[in-house]
């Protein structure tokens, strides 16, 4: 892709988010696009970068590191790990990220914290993945476990609960994950936690309506991925 046509569907991208603010009463700038870069070479995350893209989002440890190291000069670039990570991968994305999107588990919480201290940053502000539509293929908790694995992260120095997140079934009719991003948004409020990650290239819109305060765009953004 030119920089020329990853500028117009930055710029394409961005429009439709600021729609949906103002159409469902969000204050202007309450949604913030974390571009998903996963699977793309580091030089579309510095045209992304070109185009205005402060926050990216990568699923595999590794590549995010790789990726953090190659582009650490950029100035303001935010890295969100919004994938599942192992334990002894955790220690990529408690140095490079400053969110991660996908908690799950006590031992990665504690190894994120441990190796999150030791490297001397500041506490990794996390999100607890919820599998709210309960399906067996999707990670994340069910929301009866939440408040277990809260409390077990907020006993750790290095790590700050600040939201949840989900990743709902591919639907073909975005209305379709309406009511399992609403369910999100009730258990957010019900636990105190401001941040809310949910809506992708196909939902985005719908999952802004419904108090989403990260969106995580990839396809929308950068075209269709080579298989993972
Ligand atoms: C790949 C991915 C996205 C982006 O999906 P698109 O359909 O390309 O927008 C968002 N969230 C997670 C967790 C992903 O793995």
């Amino acid at each position: 892709m030119t920089l020329d046509a990853l500028q117009t569907r930055v710029a394409a991208v961005d429009a439709r988010v600021r729609g949906a603010e103002v159409r469902a009463g969000r204050s202007p700038g309450s949604v913030q696009l974390v571009a998903v870069s996963k699977l793309h070479p580091a030089e579309i995350v510095e045209a992304g970068w070109q185009s205005g893209l402060r926050h990216f989002g990568e699923n595999y440890a590794q590549e995010l590191r790789d990726k953090h190291q190659a582009l650490g000069a950029l100035a303001g670039l935010t890295w969100h790990a919004i994938g599942p990570v192992q334990v002894k991968n955790a220690k990529y994305v408690a140095r490079a990220a400053s969110y991660f999107h996908a908690l799950v588990s006590v031992e990665v919480a504690r190894e994120l914290s441990r190796t999150r201290g030791l490297a001397g940053l500041p506490p990794l502000r996390c999100l607890i993945e919820v599998n709210v539509a309960g399906e067996a293929s999707k990670a994340g908790v069910g929301p009866a476990e939440v408040p277990a694995l809260l409390d077990a992260a907020r006993a750790l120095p290095s790590l700050e609960v600040v939201g949840l997140s989900t990743m709902p079934p591919l639907v073909d009719e975005p209305e379709h994950n309406r009511g399992c991003f609403r369910e999100l948004a009730a258990l957010g409020r019900r636990f105190g936690l401001p941040h809310l990650s949910m809506g992708t290239t196909s939902d985005f819109e719908v999952a802004i309506e419904e108090g989403a305060t990260f969106v995580r765009v990839g396809t929308a953004l950068f075209g269709e991925r080579a298989p993972g």
